[in-house]
């Protein structure tokens, strides 16, 4: 898969995508990350890229023509239009479907905004996705873009050892993930639980899937709303969060 990204920022992006898993991923050719710098396509000599928004108002805004023609050079060397996702705080929210749906592309073009945003008509023009990673306002879109392209890059193919892939993780079945331990058996007092220490998969799949509905009703029982859960699991949600069934809407 192949991510580029459009930024002012180029070193601070490839900076922050070259380590560990993801870093790998690239090494190994399964993904390629590209930051594009926009500032290469200003049209005056100053090299600027942003001006005074009209109507007033505090900040400046990123032109129209340096990102037009940013996109145009990727969107010749593609040799497609690409899809292209414009990091906003007034897109849709970024989750883990959304993540998966993204991960089929193999061509992805990410669009960060800087300052009071990008001039509107640019945008009209070649956005196809827009995308927030949560009701907060940020500086720039250089870090939502890559805690997508990381959330994203993991669902590829290869990127993660097989086995690992393969493993329940949160928001699987709109669930949150159960409560993991490792070695020494006892820490601080607090002993692993019996049942982890039993052998009896059955049993610990069994312990495995309480916990999660445990966690996802006392912490996002908004999740619950589009999980499959048996009459049993219900009850257990309902006295957890406090809420009535019917109420959470199950
Ligand atoms: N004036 C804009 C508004 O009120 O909607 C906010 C601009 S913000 C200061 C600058 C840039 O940061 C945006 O263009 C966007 O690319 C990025 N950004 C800020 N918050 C974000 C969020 N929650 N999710 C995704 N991108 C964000």
């Amino acid at each position: 898969m192949n991510f580029y990204i459009m930024t002012l920022f180029p070193e601070m992006v490839m900076d922050g995508l070259h380590t560990s898993i993801i870093g790998r991923a690239v090494n190994n050719g399964l993904l390629s990350i590209e930051a594009v710098n926009i500032r290469d396509y200003a049209f005056n000599k100053h090299n600027s890229v942003d001006d005074y928004p009209y109507g007033g108002g505090a900040g400046m805004l990123m032109q129209a023509e340096p990102v037009y023609q940013c996109y145009r050079a990727l969107e010749e060397r593609i040799g497609k239009k690409p899809r292209v996702v414009y990091l906003s705080p007034q897109g849709k929210t970024f989750h883990q479907e959304m993540a998966e749906e993204f991960a089929k592309e193999e061509e992805l073009v990410f669009l960060c905004g800087h300052y009071e945003g990008i001039d509107e008509r640019v945008l009209e023009e070649i956005v196809t996705d827009y995308v927030s990673i949560g009701d907060y306002v940020l500086t720039g879109g250089e870090l939502p873009a890559m805690i997508m392209v990381d959330a994203i890059s993991r669902l590829v193919p290869g990127v993660l050892h097989n086995d690992v892939s393969a493993e329940f993780e949160s928001f699987q079945d709109h669930l949150l993930e159960y409560p993991q331990y490792s070695r020494p058996e006892v820490w601080h007092d607090k002993r692993v639980p019996e049942v982890l220490m039993s052998g009896h998969h059955a049993n610990i799949e069994k312990w495995r899937r309480e916990q999660s509905v445990i966690r996802t009703a006392k912490n996002r029982p908004d999740l619950l709303l589009k999980a499959e859960l048996t009459e049993e699991e219900k009850r257990l949600a309902e006295e957890i969060s406090g809420c009535k069934a019917g109420d959470m809407g199950l």
